[in-house]
């Protein structure tokens, strides 16, 4: 299934580890479904650690008719366990990877070494041609471990140079990071199209933890915002609902070619956001 949104979107999920999780998540993809997005993503664990429940939900995307990508990277796992990974992703319609280094995961040694994305994107062309349609990671507002936002840019040229067709970005709330960041990369010749990541905003308290390991600025008046309202609930979804379709709107008046939701595997606020965007 291909998306005719005149914005193209793609819904990123995690795969649960309960089948109550499961079952919750074949909700979601049937109602996000209807908006015709390009294509749902599920993430990967840090280390390879979600590998068969990726590719569970990957193959039942597939087979309910979705167009699904793996997200992936090489995690702890030799050359030729990720190759016989693509052969099987390669055998079962999977036509799209969100190609990553991964992180650590806990308890693995400082002396582990992780493999950079532009590696696994050469590994990957090198061994299954144009098959797969890849993806990377890009940051607005920098990687945490970047030594400069130069070096930054330029890696992710490499990952392009390397034979990656687009990128999705880290998640960020503030519009002019990501215009910045594009003439900042059209500067550096890349001219292949780069999708904001959308966080929808709902648990405030776990989104200030993780936005600090990422490197995802939230800005002061925001989280003012946000925290004023925690007593009154519905006020609080419609600022938020209204604040991310706001965000979104600047993004494609800024020339995004489209936008990447991360839903947390929840249909809401994703589904109003796109609503509001009249993509229906
Ligand atoms: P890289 O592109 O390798 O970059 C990592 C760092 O190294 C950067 O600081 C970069 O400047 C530098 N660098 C890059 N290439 C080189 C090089 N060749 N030599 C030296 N330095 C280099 N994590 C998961 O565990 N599972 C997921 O499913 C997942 N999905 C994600 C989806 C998106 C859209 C995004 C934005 C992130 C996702 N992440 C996921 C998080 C991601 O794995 C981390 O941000 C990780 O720290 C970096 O991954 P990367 O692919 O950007 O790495």
């Amino acid at each position: 299934m291909t998306g005719t949104n005149q914005h193209p979107v793609s819904f990123e999920f995690f795969p649960p580890k309960t089948e109550v999780g499961m079952n919750k998540l074949q909700e979601t993809r049937r109602v996000l479904g209807q908006m015709n997005p390009e294509y749902f993503s599920v993430t990967y664990g840090a280390g390879g650690s979600t590998r068969d429940n990726t590719k569970k939900v990957v193959f039942d995307g597939i087979d309910a008719g979705f167009n699904t990508a793996p997200h992936l990277s090489f995690g702890g796992d030799e050359k030729e366990a990720i190759l016989n990974l693509l052969k099987e992703y390669q055998a079962n319609g999977v036509s799209r990877i969100v190609a990553l280094r991964g992180d650590l995961p806990s308890g693995f040694g400082a002396g582990s070494r992780l493999v950079h994305a532009n590696e696994l994107v050469s590994f990957i062309r090198e061994h299954t041609g144009d098959h797969f349609q890849l993806a990377v990671a890009a940051y607005p507002e920098i990687h945490p471990e970047a030594e400069s936002y130069d070096t930054d840019i330029h890696f992710l040229k490499q990952k392009f140079d390397a034979g990656a067709n687009s990128a999705i970005t880290q998640y960020f709330f503030n519009p002019d990071a990501y215009a910045f960041f594009i003439e900042r990369c059209q500067k550096a010749g890349i001219d292949q199209p780069i999708y904001p990541g959308i966080m929808p905003i709902t648990n405030f308290d776990n989104l200030k933890r993780f936005s600090q390991s990422c490197g995802a600025e939230i800005p002061r008046w925001l989280t003012y915002r946000v925290e004023s309202l925690k007593d009154s609930p519905d006020d609080l979804k419609s600022f938020c609902t209204d604040f991310m379709t706001s965000l979104c709107e600047k993004l494609l008046s800024y020339g995004a070619p489209g936008l990447h939701f991360y839903t947390m595997n929840q249909i809401e606020p994703t589904q109003s956001i796109c609503h509001n965007l009249n993509i229906k």
